[in-house]
């Protein structure tokens, strides 16, 4: 039975993740959300029913507007698919549970926050606000483990990227900050700094790897969010064991 549900959640991110691909790419430009509906962005092409199926729409067209034949950016399959993945891990960790609530709210955030953030560098203030009411209310009625560790995580985290952004003079953006709130509200204050370390090894890692490839243009900024996401995914999935292994090995437990 748990894997028909399994499926299911697949099925209901890649859904979600589709919605997500439209909050994350209009509300940072301050357009409604429901119309006009789907379209090419290219020749204005609206898309019918089995154009704008999750995914499979994407392969069924090879990747390009059946307009225009202009090609489609593989942002959408791509972050459709990861919502898919995402949300049926969820289930599979959790089953019928608040923390499943939890994942969801905190996996959508960071999807569309991702998505915004690729798309224009911005983290905007109408994504941010709505989850942190949202995953705020969670934490009310199922706290973290212990009971404050919710709400320390929320101000370290905001704390911690204040700090950093007022000694860098702008290294790290405002969305930054704010979206520090939420995630320290979801993990907690270990898994809050396990995140932020994770962010900014993905960060050099990128980095190292552009140094690399010889594609370094200087002063081009790049978005911090998507490192972020991946850092606090990580860490709200496999924080407590990779804590405890460090743990072990520091000898501190
Ligand atoms: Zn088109």
């Amino acid at each position: 039975m748990s894997t028909v549900w399994i499926i299911y959640f697949a099925a209901m991110g890649l859904v979600f993740g589709s919605f997500y691909n439209v909050v994350g790419l209009r509300v940072p430009k301050h357009e409604s959300i429901a119309y006009p509906g789907s379209h090419c962005p290219k020749c204005g092409h609206p898309l019918s029913w089995y154009e704008n199926i999750p995914v499979f729409s994407f392969l069924f067209l090879k990747g390009r507007c059946r307009g225009c034949k202009a090609p489609i950016s593989v942002i959408y399959p791509v972050f459709e698919a990861i919502t898919g993945l995402l949300f049926a891990y969820a289930f599979y960790r959790f089953g019928w549970s608040m923390e499943l609530l939890l994942a969801c709210l905190f996996i959508s955030l960071l999807v569309i926050i991702t998505i915004s953030d690729l798309a224009y560098m911005l983290i905007p203030d109408r994504v941010l606000l709505p989850f942190a009411i949202a995953i705020a209310a969670v934490r009310l009625f199922y706290p973290a483990m212990p009971w404050w560790s919710a709400w320390a995580g929320a101000i370290l985290g905001f704390g911690l990227l204040y700090l950093i952004a007022a000694v860098t003079k702008g290294g790290m953006g405002g969305g930054d900050i704010k979206l520090y709130f939420v995630i320290g509200l979801a993990l907690g204050v270990e898994r809050t700094f396990l995140s932020f370390f994770l962010a900014c090894l993905f960060g050099a890692l990128y980095g190292i790897g552009v140094l690399a490839a010889g594609r370094f243009k200087k002063r081009s900024p790049i978005p911090f969010g998507p490192f972020i996401a991946a850092g606090s995914l990580i860490a709200y999935f496999f924080g407590h064991t990779l804590i405890g292994i460090y743990m072990q090995f520091s000898g501190l437990r």
